[in-house]
């Protein structure tokens, strides 16, 4: 018998985009602040320009989207505007995908950090309503990254993980961790943890982690009655379980690593091409969700392969695109842009 989602009012792809404040060097550098955000979803992008008489002039460009958050806005504004409305669903077998998308330093992660806290808050208060805590379900998490086309497991020393298809659509990670969790305080560890493994590649450099996708998946699982004598076998015990919904937290690449692909190093040119065919093949997915369409083309990517059986189904995808305000960034900004303007 369908179980119909509890929020099945709430739209199926919903894009938002959130500008970040002018930061000290831009401020110092007295960069200009390019980006109006409007009421009603609305923003300006007002590009700078020069003629071939060196006129300088302002070109405008206009998007409109879901929501706009513009730099007064907290985390918390930014999960009730996203993430929130859709917890509940993932209690009725829907899988919920939530994406930050957008360049290097433009807040994909500073975004993206709190907002898996706060589902666990709402995920475990909703837990101990008596009707869920009769159905004996339970929250897991998990935490790798795919770097290069490759996935490592962030919660376990990066082990290197693989991915297999069961036959019947569903996606399993061989050998990833998942690991019960009741609290926010334990949550936050892993994800510090997670983060501080995240890939810092040969030259150590902390910006590596901008080549990598970052995936946090929360599921709740229907267990069987078990034994509490079988605790310490983690893994087995977690298999037991079925999936009734996950959420996925998604840090993408920053967006201007998929030009990397004229750089004089190979191993950057390589990293470059395969960032560039997972966004890429990623737009498709979303578009070919909004569009109820049979055939999601999955396969272009790593990064969408893993993603597949959230794209089929009850899904829910929310895309946050992160832009910085600074005449500096004007280009990516309007990649950005573009790029949100094409999922939806
Ligand atoms: P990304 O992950 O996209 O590379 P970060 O999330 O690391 O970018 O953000 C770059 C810097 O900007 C960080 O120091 C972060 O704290 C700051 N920052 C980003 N977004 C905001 C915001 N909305 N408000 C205040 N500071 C922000
Ligand atoms: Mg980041």
């Amino acid at each position: 018998k369908e179980i119909v989602p509890k929020d099945s009012n709430v739209a199926k792809i919903k894009v938002v985009v959130r500008k970040r404040p002018l930061n000290k060097k831009e401020l110092a550098r007295k960069e200009d602040d390019i980006v109006t955000v409007h009421e009603n979803a609305y923003l300006t992008v007002h590009e700078p320009k020069v003629k071939v008489d060196l006129t300088a002039y302002v070109e405008k460009h206009e998007f409109c989207f879901d929501a706009v958050l513009d730099e007064h806005v907290s985390n918390d504004e930014v999960y009730r505007a996203t993430v929130k409305p859709i917890i509940p669903t993932i209690f009725e077998r829907t899988k919920a995908t939530c994406f930050a998308y957008g360049q290097t330093g433009s807040g994909k992660t500073f975004t993206m950090k709190p907002l898996p806290l706060r589902a666990v808050e709402d995920i475990v208060h909703l837990l101990r309503q008596p009707y869920y805590r009769n159905q004996r379900f339970r929250l897991w998490l998990s935490y790798f990254e795919i770097y290069g086309g490759k996935l490592f497991d962030l919660l376990s020393e990066r082990r290197k993980l693989c991915m297999r298809e069961d036959g019947r659509q569903q996606v399993c990670i061989v050998g990833l961790q998942e690991f019960e969790v009741s609290d926010v305080q334990i949550v936050k560890e892993f994800i510090e943890k997670g983060n501080a493994a995240r890939s810092t590649g040969s030259t150590g450099a902390n910006e590596e982690s901008s080549r990598s996708h970052a995936i946090l998946q929360l599921a709740i699982k229907k267990h069987k009655e078990v034994k509490e004598t079988k605790r310490h076998n983690e893994n087995t015990e977690s298999r037991d379980g079925k999936v009734v919904g996950k959420i996925s937290f998604i840090d993408l690449a920053g967006s201007e690593r998929g030009a990397d692909t004229t750089d004089n190093d190979r191993q950057t040119r390589i990293e470059g091409a395969e960032i560039n065919k997972s966004l890429l093949a990623l737009k498709e997915c979303i578009r070919a969700l909004d569009n109820d369409q049979i055939h999601i083309p999955f396969r272009g990517s790593k990064l969408t392969e893993v993603l597949r059986d959230s794209f089929v189904g009850n899904s829910r995808t929310v895309m946050i695109s992160c832009i910085s305000p600074n005449a500096g960034s004007c280009e990516h900004t309007l990649n950005t842009l573009r790029y949100a303007d094409r999922v939806k």
